[in-house]
């Protein structure tokens, strides 16, 4: 029958060579036919018409370089798969062939050394959350080109800020968000030139990331790793702070370097302080990234937190 393959189409490739297998318009296309189709599945007669490809001879050879790794063949229909799936996500989310921008979007939040209101930019696949005045960064993180699409700029600055903060969070559970490889998380204070534009490089530790498999890493300010506390998120929520409806720009430990002290480096010991307007928590955290104490403490007497 038409569009018949061998088994022998499913082998191991070299990661060059499944590159390559989408070098072709027309297996891109066999792919986008597939995801917009019902159940991700067609008959062998329909793919070939939604694909729009008159020659069967090269259809059919096209067809089989996909068949076995990323369209599987069930009866007369083809379906997509998971690593099928998985190329139509990188083309989609823009990184292989597009470069996103936003208008600067004015954050409310203020800069902690001038005053300045903070800004969050995409340029390109970098967005950032800084003070343009004097250039100071709170945090940078990559955000995909597909993101920018069906959002306002000001949507695509919360976007950016609830996909950052879930990276992370995946980062210090030990899960890569990237690739689902292990993660190695622990606390630095170690800084250098070529980390300065990106990182919050002033405060006096930073968490590092790092995957063994795949090339993501990060640097984020170490105090995150406290707000992933229940009893610190509960604490901000009996006190009207929601950390789901609060930008990390937003939250005082995140962006002023003198709530995060360092006790201890060998071993690791930090103090983060969390604060409302009249209140402080202090969260203990470890050179694993576990919260070992929390204690309240009262307000200073000059009022400041
Ligand atoms: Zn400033
Ligand atoms: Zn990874």
């Amino acid at each position: 029958m038409a569009g018949d393959t061998d088994d022998d189409t499913d082998t191991e490739r070299t990661p060059a060579e499944a590159f390559a297998l989408f070098s072709h318009d027309l297996r891109v296309a066999i792919l986008d036919a597939l995801w917009a189709a019902d159940r991700h599945a067609l008959p062998y007669a329909e793919l070939k018409r939604r694909v729009g490809e008159r020659d069967s001879g090269k259809f059919n050879y096209h067809l089989s370089q996909l068949v076995g790794q990323f369209v599987g063949k069930d009866g007369d229909a083809y379906e997509l798969l998971y690593p099928g799936h998985r190329v139509l996500d990188a083309i989609h989310s823009g990184v292989l062939h597009q470069s996103g921008g936003v208008a600067p979007v004015s954050l409310d939040a203020d800069c902690r050394h001038c005053g300045t209101g903070l800004t969050f930019t995409l340029d390109g696949y970098i967005g950032h959350v800084g003070c343009l005045a004097c250039d100071d960064t709170v945090m940078a993180f990559p955000f995909d080109p597909g993101g920018v699409s069906g959002r306002t700029d000001e949507a695509v600055a919360v976007a950016f800020d609830r996909r950052t903060r879930l990276f992370w969070r995946f980062a210090v559970a030990g899960v890569c968000p990237v690739c689902a490889g292990v993660i190695s998380a622990g606390l630095t204070a170690e800084t250098g030139p070529e980390l300065d534009s990106h990182y919050a490089t002033d405060h006096p530790v930073m968490l590092d990331i790092d995957c063994q498999q795949c090339s993501f890493y990060n640097y984020p300010p170490a105090a995150v790793v406290a707000l992933y506390h229940p009893a610190v998120a509960g604490w901000l929520y009996d006190r009207g702070i929601d950390l789901r409806a609060t930008r990390a720009w937003e939250l005082d430990c995140v962006v002023d370097p003198t709530r995060t002290t360092v006790r201890s480096r060998d071993p690791w010991e930090i103090a983060v302080t969390v604060t409302t307007s009249s209140e402080r928590l202090r969260a203990t955290v470890d050179g694993t990234l576990s919260v070992t104490a929390l204690e309240r403490l009262p307000a200073e007497p000059d009022g400041h937190l």
